[in-house]
């Protein structure tokens, strides 16, 4: 027992010795997790991952096209801008479909690599992994962190202890200014925010998710993945024998125990595994995957960079916990297609050719026709029959545009009374108020079919025709 191991990431030594239990090890007597630091190639990705998506969220919504929001979901206005695209209520199909292609490739993702996304993209992963490391660099390492929780209250404590809630409340309400600023302008809700001029909603909502962000990344942590994400919970329905999942290659690990770097494991009757517990201490969700597969897991890796840390330092082969297959770890070959991920694949395939080319025939126009309800047809002074229209033009594009209107497919008797060429702005909807009238000896029959044409023309783009069909009324 007297041989120390250090993990490259952590500098504080680690005594060989058996674990009295796992959960003992990862958390303190309050049930809290000390999660401690560890490098390697899954943290490196998952770290350079975080950034990138951490980037992207903070910096979307404060780029600018064509001198508007590049991103702006105005639910006040009911319009979804993106880039040069605006998305209308009537549109609003296209989300669902991002939703279910969304949900394809989750299946497709868990079926093939387990978790993965728990453990490299879920934003509850990412805002904890950022909030530990401010836990980190203030209130030192694992073992700090715990020898400070149990001191009584002191000036560096509670020093410490400010600087922690301080940085993790004003990262908070950065993230919620950020993400309410997808829904409203961001530079004024900045400008407002700290100048106390915001309405009472926008400062509750940016209150309300400012607390969500701090008790999530800083209190719930692993309690919303194992307690309340459903996800956790129907995994299993996607896993087979042959997803990819963090495990522990007992058959190798087995006997663990102790012993000294110089002894050879073999003649004491030991496995690889020194029972170090280095790979429960590291874990965000405080399990001992040496226990096998559990729903806790988020596939994150961190316990195979320890162990491989550990594996490293005993001159054994890496690996002894590992990204495998249940088929691997029983000795047969991992089979990548399978019907399950053929399917999976097919469905999310036909979803994005389908949703591409809904975005590629996305009108930036649209054209309703509302019949005066109360009367289907009137008939005039001068004894002509009349139907009475309204037309609501909606611009959906970003530039004001001109359109010009008519009835097409009525003989030449019929008169269009209102107007026939109307500019809309963008974003904008007109209500026109036409009427059709026409004498009653060139009506031969009593419901006459005919379309109303709209023809526009956007800046920079090939003039377009809309016709939306229609029913002239004659007396019955
Ligand atoms: S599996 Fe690896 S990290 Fe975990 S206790 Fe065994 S040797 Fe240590
Ligand atoms: S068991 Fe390993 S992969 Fe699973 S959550 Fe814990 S550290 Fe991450």
């Amino acid at each position: 027992m007297t041989d120390n191991i250090k993990v490259k990431s952590d500098t504080t030594p680690v005594k060989i010795q058996p674990a009295k239990s796992s959960k003992d090890k990862a958390r303190s007597g309050s049930n809290q997790i000390y999660v401690r630091a560890v490098q390697g190639i899954y943290q490196t990705v998952r770290r350079r991952m975080g950034f990138v998506f951490m980037g992207l969220f903070m910096l979307l919504p404060w780029l600018r096209y064509e001198g508007h929001q590049a991103i702006l979901l105005d639910l006040a206005e009911q319009q979804f801008t993106i880039f040069s695209v605006t998305l209308w209520p009537q549109d609003l199909m296209l989300l669902a479909w991002l939703f279910i292609i969304s949900a394809f490739a989750l299946f497709f993702v868990t079926t093939f690599l387990g978790r993965v996304w728990c453990g490299y993209m879920c934003p509850q992963t990412v805002w904890t992994f950022i909030f530990i490391w401010f836990e980190e660099k203030i209130e030192g390492s694992r073992h700090q962190r715990m020898k400070l929780d149990q001191q009584p209250m002191s000036v560096t404590k509670f020093r410490k202890k400010f600087l922690k809630h301080f940085f993790w409340i004003a990262f908070s309400l950065h993230t919620s200014l950020t993400f309410i600023g997808y829904f409203t302008p961001i530079g004024d809700l900045y400008l407002d925010f700290f100048t106390f001029s915001a309405g009472f909603w926008v400062s509750f909502w940016v209150i309300f998710f400012t607390f969500c962000t701090y008790g999530n990344a800083g209190y719930m942590r692993e309690i919303m993945c194992t307690h309340i994400c459903p996800y956790a919970r129907f995994q299993s329905a996607m896993f087979d024998k042959d997803t990819f999942t963090v495990s522990y290659d007992a058959a190798r690990g087995e006997k663990r125990g102790p012993r000294s770097r110089k002894v050879d494991p073999k003649e004491k009757g030991l496995g690889d595994c020194i029972d170090c517990n280095l790979c429960v201490q590291v874990c965000p969700t405080g399990i001992d995957i040496r226990n096998g597969l559990q729903y806790e897991c988020i596939n994150c890796g961190a316990c195979i960079d320890a162990c491989n840390g550990v594996m490293d330092k005993m001159g054994y082969q890496p690996d002894l916990i590992s990204y495998t297959t249940e088929r691997k770890l029983e000795g047969g070959k991992t089979k990548l297609l399978r019907p399950k991920i053929i399917g999976y694949g097919i469905v999310l395939l036909v979803m994005l050719t389908l949703f591409a080319n809904a975005m590629l025939h996305l009108q930036s126009f649209d054209v309703d026709i509302i019949r005066d309800r109360n009367q289907l047809f009137r008939e005039n002074f001068d004894g002509r029959i009349e139907n009475t229209f309204t037309l609501k033009l909606m611009n959906k594009s970003q530039h004001e545009s001109t359109y010009l209107l008519t009835a097409t497919e009525l003989a030449d008797e019929f008169e269009w009374v209102g107007p026939q060429q109307v500019k809309v702005k963008a974003g904008d909807v007109a209500s026109v108020p036409i009427s059709i009238r026409v004498a009653p000896e060139y009506l031969a029959e009593d419901i006459n079919d005919f379309y109303f044409e709209v023809k526009f023309k956007q800046p920079g783009q090939k003039p377009e025709t809309l016709y939306e069909e229609s029913r002239f009324f004659n007396r019955f």
